[in-house]
């Protein structure tokens, strides 16, 4: 079902007046976990002033270290959708397990699948009966076939609104926390007729190659860009090394939007 072959068109994801797919990009940036109202609300204002339309925040967070934190979960999509319905912002965020589609579908607008759980073929399914986009993103080593079925197994169930991201693979490189694989970009939208973006932050854990990896991704065809943002990165609750500041973040944005490629 998610092969080009059998679809020619593009699939779009309309989220508000924001229309993913048709060859204009968007931006979604936000910070890696919600934390606060006053932290997300910050970020908010900041992004709606930017021009920016989609704003992601984890809730439910999948940790490396249980002792770490594990995200606000409900509460933090309360505190989503308060600030985006005050700004009139659309929002994403990631869901670990079947029995919160329906709390998400009160608060969010788009269900992300962490690349933790693309392999999670329950989680996939479910998402399948979901009545809301999904934003799938790339296994930590998954190979571009294993994507491409994980992606299947979603519109298998029903739901068609599904998005790809790329979001680095592990390599034995470690100049980079992932490694960026820009081929999957063509590669996803030749075989695919998905929306394919891509992931600066979780993919390269390297806020000064974020620009050149944006600017890449968008000369590769990609149909947008995650980027995380938080108010003070330095105290932020998770990947506290690879979060822009709003400053960080308005100046990564104009070199994109100058790149004319946006
Ligand atoms: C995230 O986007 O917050 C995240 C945890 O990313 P990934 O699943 O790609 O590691
Ligand atoms: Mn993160």
């Amino acid at each position: 079902l998610v092969s080009r072959s059998k679809q020619k068109a593009n699939t779009v994801i309309q989220l508000g007046s924001t229309v993913i797919g048709t060859g204009k990009p968007v931006m979604i940036a936000g910070p890696c976990s919600v934390e606060s109202y006053e932290q997300v609300r910050t970020v908010a204002a900041a992004l709606k002033a930017a021009g920016v339309t989609v704003m992601r925040g984890g809730a439910f967070k999948p940790r490396t270290s249980p002792y770490d934190f594990q995200g606000l979960g409900l509460e933090g999509l309360q505190i989503l959708k308060e600030v985006a319905d005050e700004f009139g912002l659309r929002t994403i965020s990631e869901i670990v397990d079947p029995s919160h589609i329906e709390i998400a579908d009160q608060y969010i607008d788009v269900i992300q699948i962490g690349a933790r759980n693309m392999h999670n073929f329950e989680l996939l399914k479910a998402a399948g009966d979901a009545p809301i986009p999904i934003l799938l993103k790339r296994g930590l080593s998954a190979t571009i076939d294993e994507f491409i079925h994980a992606a299947e197994y979603i519109l298998s169930r029903g739901n068609t609104q599904v998005m790809l991201i790329e979001r680095g693979i592990r390599t034995y490189e470690k100049a980079t926390r992932n490694t960026l694989d820009i081929s999957a970009v063509p590669i996803l939208k030749q075989e695919t007729h998905l929306p394919v973006l891509v992931d600066v932050t979780h993919s390269t854990g390297r806020k000064d190659i974020f620009a050149p990896c944006a600017k890449a991704a968008l000369a590769a065809g990609a149909d947008g860009i995650m980027v995380e943002v938080h108010p003070t990165p330095a105290t932020a609750l998770s990947d506290a090394a690879q979060q822009l500041t709003i400053d960080e973040f308005n100046t990564f944005f104009e070199v994109i939007r100058q790149s004319g490629l946006f």
